[in-house]
């Protein structure tokens, strides 16, 4: 039994059980995989206050998951399989055992989109990756192509110049939705050369292997095949809020919807960074999330 179980060990979840266990309370986070959540697949952080050198996402992560552990949070690395939140006690199960908490804070983050193409998710690791951090290294001297105009889009083509021979940077639009200093940066890199208003209509290849895309032009309505080995999709996030469906409410496009403390509309249950429903999705705002979620959870509880 918990005073708080964090679900999810991202900038928010870490945020929570620092604040949480600082309070004195008893602080569990569950995580499926590894602390820091997208911030841990991120290769630099430019954006993170008090860092006036650049820091990489896995060392913020590692940082933030030693402040937690350091405070007294406890670390479980187990997958959540479902949710009770309406009892005063409430149960998260995991693939291991059931844990009680008095409050639950949901700190799922999100995962990326796909962008839908048929033999995507077979292609999934062959040729086509989500996450240009992990996987940059393995198209070193390659041609690859990285789809999106956002502020992952531009860092990872970025960073995949570094590895490979050329950078296509395939977006919707012409004009990039990025912050306008990475704009600056990725345009004027050299082997990065943007294809504008264009979308990735199909994958060309073998079964196990991605050798090619084909890329629509919605200005001149023409086709052309484009030659690469390796395709970055950094189109954004989709809420991982499937265990809370039912449970809390959500937006209708997926994520939980608070209220300025973290509340969700059940008692005791809180939610906190990028799952929430908000504008401004940075490390920084997950951050102050988890804070407030873990001040108010305290509240809740009584203490
Ligand atoms: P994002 O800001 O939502 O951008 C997604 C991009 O993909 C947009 O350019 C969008 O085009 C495009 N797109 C969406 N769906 C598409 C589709 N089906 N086909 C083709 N293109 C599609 O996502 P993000 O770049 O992952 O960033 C998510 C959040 O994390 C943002 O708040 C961002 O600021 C933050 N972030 C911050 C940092 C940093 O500060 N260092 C780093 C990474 C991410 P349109 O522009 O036409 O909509």
């Amino acid at each position: 039994m918990f005073d708080i179980v964090v679900i999810g060990g991202g900038p928010a979840g870490l945020s929570a059980g620092l604040y949480g266990a600082r309070a004195g309370l008893s602080v569990l986070i569950i995580e499926r995989m590894f602390s820091g959540g997208q911030a841990a697949t991120t290769y630099e952080i430019a954006n993170y206050p008090g860092f006036d050198e650049v820091i990489s996402g896995p060392d913020l992560a590692k940082r933030m998951e030693a402040q937690a552990m350091n405070a007294g949070v406890r670390f479980a690395y187990e997958d959540v399989t479902a949710l009770s939140l309406n009892s005063i006690i409430k149960e998260v199960t995991t693939t291991k055992t059931t844990y009680q908490a008095r409050a639950v804070i949901l700190a799922m983050g999100g995962a990326p989109r796909m962008l839908g193409l048929e033999g995507e998710s077979r292609l999934k690791g062959m040729g086509i990756s989500y996450c240009a951090t992990c996987d940059g290294a393995f198209f070193k001297g390659k041609v690859v192509a990285v789809v999106g105009g956002g502020d992952t889009a531009c860092e990872d083509a970025i960073f995949l110049s570094r590895y490979c021979e050329k950078v296509y940077l395939i977006h919707r639009r012409d004009t990039l939705r990025a912050a306008k200093a990475l704009q600056t940066a990725v345009l004027k890199t050299p082997n990065v050369e943007p294809i504008w208003n264009s979308t990735v209509t199909a994958l060309g290849g073998g079964i196990d292997i991605l050798e090619s895309v084909t890329v629509h032009n919605s200005k001149t309505g023409s086709d052309s095949e484009l030659k690469i080995s390796g395709l970055f999709v950094a189109i954004g996030t989709s809420p991982s809020s499937s265990l809370a469906e039912g449970k809390v409410e959500l937006s209708r496009d997926g994520y939980i919807l608070t209220d300025e403390n973290m509340k969700t509309n059940v008692a005791g249950v809180f939610a906190a960074g990028d799952i929430r429903k908000k504008s401004l999705r940075q490390i920084v705002t997950a951050a102050s999330d988890g804070a407030i979620a873990a001040y108010n959870a305290a509240l809740y509880i009584g203490l």
